[in-house]
């Protein structure tokens, strides 16, 4: 979805978009999250001078693999928000195709007068995910040796509480000691 800079501009009033977006338009879809709805959105894209500003909220349920066991869960956002975005001039020099790169979380670009409402939206739910995403915090995850899930019971494998480098270690300290 976009927006075109030089229809607000003629407008001279400030934009309110209220929308949803699908996986299609958002392509947040990845081995570790995916939406349960779609995403729901309100904005106001309102001008000063060649700056745009995006103040909304989102809300998305989103279905989420945990790090450790594997297994989906859901996940929530709920935010609002406030996004500058400046006039590209190198990239609308170079007459690349039009998308938007980040410098830091307030400030974004748009280019060639034109401004992806998808992609404002996009950047705000993976700036909400966590980068490892736990399903409860006293997961356990799967065995490291049978990949059975810990959380539903323990397996037969034996632990291996120790390092095995510092295993190394303690084995030649106990040949040491015994050498005395
Ligand atoms: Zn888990
Ligand atoms: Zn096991």
């Amino acid at each position: 979805m976009l927006v075109d800079i030089k229809e607000l501009r003629e407008r001279n009033e400030p934009l309110f978009i209220e929308t949803d977006f699908g996986d299609q338009e958002l392509k947040l879809r990845s081995h570790i999250m995916a939406l349960q709805r779609p995403v729901r959105s309100e904005l106001r894209v309102s001008l000063s001078g060649g700056q745009v500003l995006v103040v909304g909220e989102v809300q998305a349920d989103l279905q989420v693999v945990c790090c450790r066991c594997l297994k989906p869960f859901p996940h929530r956002i709920r935010k609002g928000f406030e996004v500058e975005y400046w006039p590209d001039p190198a990239l609308e020099a170079e007459g690349e195709e039009f998308g938007l790169t980040y410098t830091d979380l307030v400030i974004g670009f748009y280019r060639k007068d034109r401004l992806d409402v998808s992609a404002v939206i996009s950047e705000q739910i993976v700036l909400e995910m966590p980068m490892k995403p736990v399903c409860q915090e006293a997961c356990k995850g799967l065995c490291d040796q049978c990949g059975a899930d810990l959380n539903e019971g323990n397996c037969n494998c034996q632990r291996r509480s120790v390092d095995p480098r510092l295993a190394v270690l303690l084995d030649v300290k106990k040949r040491l000691s015994k050498e005395k």
